[in-house]
C-alpha cells in the first residue's frame, strides 16, 4: 500500500474554534482561518491536512442526523485519498457523533478521529493545540504495511483515545471531558503513545468500508426516577411514529414493579416500539435476571441494552431502524455488537 500520511480535517465548529461575541460575551463559532491562525505548530506538522470545513461551523448541540449523513458522504468520497480523518467538533454532542458513525461506515479500515476543546484555541491555557494534534499523528498512524493502527470511530481528548460508541461526556469543565466507563482506552498518549492493540477493531482490509447515509430518528430516552407518572409514560409510548425508545433503568437494570408499568411496555412491544434497557450508571452491565424487578422487564419485552451507553443505544437505534423493518430482527440486532459498542456477557452468543 503506498504511504501518503495525509489526513483529511473537517471542521464542524465547537469551542476549539470559538471566540467572544463582543456584544454578548458568548463564545460563538469562529470560521477555520481563525483556527490556523491560533496554531502556527501546524506549519511544523508532518503529516498533509487537507481541511473540510462546515459552512457555518457549528455548537454542537444543534448536530443533527442529517450532519452525521453528510459527514458520512464527505469521508465516504474521499476515502481513498487520505490515511485517516480528523472531524474537529463540539464536546456537547461528541459522543453521540461518533457512535452514529461507528455504525454508519460499516468496516471501516481507516482511522475518524473526532476531537475538540474545553477552552478555545486561541486562549493562552487551551487544551485545544495538543488534543488537535495528537488526533492529527493518530489518524496517520499506520503498521508497516501500511494498515492503519486504529481502523475505528474514535474520541481522542486529554491523552487518550477512547473507542467513540464507549465514550460519554463527563466533565462539562475539566480537561478530562470523556471517558470510556465500560471499555478500556485504546491508546493512551504520554511521550510516546502507547496503543493496546488487542482491544483494536480489527477490520477486513480487503473489503470495501460500507457507508450507510440512512436514520431513522423516531427514538427517546427515557430515564427511570421515583414518582414517575403512568400518563405521561403513556402519552410517550403512545406517540404514533415512535419505533424506539432507550429506557434508562436503575442499578443492573431494574425498573418499579408496578403493574402500570410492565403493562404499557408490553403493549408498547406488542406494537412493535423496543424498548432498550441501559442502565443509569456509568459503568456495569444490564442483567435483567439479576433481581425480581428486572425479570419483570426483561417479560414485558424489554431488550437488554448491555453495557452500553446511552449515545450509542440511540444511535445503533436509529441506524438498525432504517435498515430493518421488522421487529424481531431490530431486537435481535441490538443483542449483536455492530462496532464493538458492546460486551456481551459469556453465557450470550451472538447469533
Ligand atoms: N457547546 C460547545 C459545543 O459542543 C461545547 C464544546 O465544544 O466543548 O459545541
Amino acid at each position: 500500500m503506498k504511504r501518503t500520511n495525509k489526513v483529511l480535517l473537517i471542521y464542524t465548529g465547537g469551542t476549539i474554534g470559538m471566540g467572544q461575541n463582543i456584544k454578548t460575551g458568548a463564545l460563538e463559532p469562529l470560521d477555520f482561518h481563525h483556527l490556523v491562525e491560533n496554531v502556527p505548530e501546524f506549519e511544523l506538522i508532518q503529516t498533509d491536512v487537507d481541511v473540510y470545513q462546515f459552512t457555518p461551523p457549528i455548537d454542537s448541540s444543534d448536530m443533527t442526523p442529517t450532519m452525521w449523513a453528510k459527514l458520512v458522504t464527505i469521508i465516504s468520497e474521499r476515502y481513498e485519498h487520505y490515511d485517516g480523518f480528523v472531524i474537529l467538533h463540539g464536546t456537547d454532542t461528541m459522543a453521540y457523533t461518533a457512535s452514529a458513525l461507528s455504525f454508519m461506515l460499516e468496516n471501516l479500515t481507516k482511522p475518524v478521529v473526532l476531537t475538540g476543546s474545553q477552552l478555545p484555541i486561541g486562549v493562552l491555557r487551551t487544551d485545544g493545540k495538543e488534543n488537535l494534534i495528537s488526533s492529527i499523528e493518530l489518524a496517520s498512524a499506520h503498521h508497516e504495511d501500511g494498515t492503519a493502527i486504529v481502523p475505528e470511530v474514535c474520541i481522542y481528548f486529554n491523552g487518550r483515545l477512547l473507542r467513540g460508541n464507549r465514550s460519554t461526556k463527563q466533565n462539562a469543565d475539566g480537561f478530562n471531558a470523556f471517558d470510556s466507563f465500560n471499555f478500556p482506552h485504546l491508546c493512551d498518549a504520554g511521550v510516546n503513545f502507547t496503543y493496546h492493540e488487542h482491544l483494536i477493531l480489527k477490520p477486513n482490509f480487503k473489503k470495501p468500508m460500507v457507508p450507510h447515509t440512512h436514520l431513522d430518528p423516531h427514538v427517546m430516552a427515557l430515564s427511570l426516577f421515583p414518582g414517575l407518572q403512568e400518563d405521561i409514560v403513556q402519552q410517550i409510548l403512545e406517540v404514533p411514529n415512535l419505533r424506539g425508545i432507550v429506557m434508562r433503568s436503575y442499578g443492573s437494570g431494574n425498573a418499579p414493579q408496578t403493574p402500570w408499568l410492565t403493562h404499557l411496555l408490553s403493549q408498547a412491544a406488542e406494537r412493535g416500539v423496543i424498548v432498550v434497557n441501559v442502565s443509569q450508571c456509568v459503568w456495569g452491565n444490564v442483567e435483567m435476571s439479576r433481581y425480581d424487578n428486572g425479570y419483570q422487564l426483561q417479560n414485558a419485552g424489554v431488550v437488554s441494552g448491555y453495557d452500553s451507553t446511552v449515545e450509542a443505544a440511540l444511535a445503533k437505534l436509529m441506524f438498525l431502524q432504517a435498515q430493518y423493518d421488522d421487529y424481531a430482527t431490530i431486537c435481535q440486532k441490538m443483542k449483536q455488537s455492530i462496532a464493538g459498542e458492546i460486551t456481551l456477557p459469556p453465557n450470550v452468543t451472538m447469533n
